[in-house]
């Protein structure tokens, strides 16, 4: 990994997370570095801000990393408003949890934090820097969906079979899980039982709407706001059959 002479606070900054332009380590080098390191680099890409960010949240004997919290506000920050906000250092952790598990995945981030002003649903927990919707290149989201909900204790996992993101936020209460089975632009449409969706299998082939193909990741987010507090609550909504 090369760094370029800058001033010293911003060289630590840089150290911890840089971006994709100054990483020059070929495919093999960056391999080994992975399969040796503790706490390997955890590559982010945010799929709105084309942003890229190299995570690691502990150096080789352990220690934190300092300037995470910092970076990763930025990174997360509102795309819609480019404001950010501070993020919850459990969702980090979270997140380079996933990375690390799919070593060489690219994280690729949907959306963050959420500025009220775009945030449709007052109890969305992107507005509290408690949420990121995401996914990790070349893997299915459903191996990310099971991923988190086996590993992870105190999280609310919303999983858009119909969409190109899971849903993931860190909470005090118990694990939540939810599926909304529309698309990109389209109204929540919950399940009204999503383990049970799981199990018959209904979770991954149930669609209940034409998808259009045209849409973009920039709009998906909107409507999946207004779906996110549905949450440990979402059985109201009951799909049609
Ligand atoms: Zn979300």
């Amino acid at each position: 990994m090369k760094v370029v002479p800058i001033a010293a606070g911003a060289r630590l900054l840089l150290a911890l997370c840089l971006v994709a332009a100054s990483a020059r380590t070929t495919g093999a080098a960056v391999k080994s570095r992975v399969k040796k390191a503790r706490w390997p680099p955890v590559e982010l890409f945010h799929v709105n801000s084309k942003e890229t960010c190299h995570l690691r949240i502990a150096d080789d004997r352990g220690r934190p990393v300092r300037g995470v919290q910092k970076r990763m506000d930025q990174f997360l920050r509102c795309h819609h408003t480019n404001t950010k906000f501070r993020m919850n250092p459990r969702l980090t952790r979270l997140l380079y949890e996933a990375g690390r598990h799919w070593p060489g995945r690219r994280v690729e981030v949907v959306s963050g934090y959420r500025h009220p002003s775009v945030a449709k649903n007052p109890h969305s927990p992107h507005k509290l820097g408690l949420a990121c919707d995401f996914r990790i290149a070349g893997v299915k989201n459903t191996q990310l969906r099971d991923y988190l909900r086996a590993t992870f204790p105190h999280i609310g996992v919303g999983y858009y079979p119909n969409s190109s993101f899971v849903h993931l936020d860190v909470r005090q209460g118990p694990a939540a899980f939810w599926i909304d089975y529309s698309g990109p632009g389209e109204g929540a449409l919950y399940s009204g039982n999503a383990r049970e969706d799981l199990k018959t299998g209904r979770a991954d082939t149930f669609k209940p709407t034409k998808i259009d193909p045209t849409w973009a990741d920039d709009d998906e987010d909107w409507q999946h706001d207004s779906a996110t507090g549905g949450g440990a609550g979402a059985a109201a909504a009951r799909p049609g059959p």
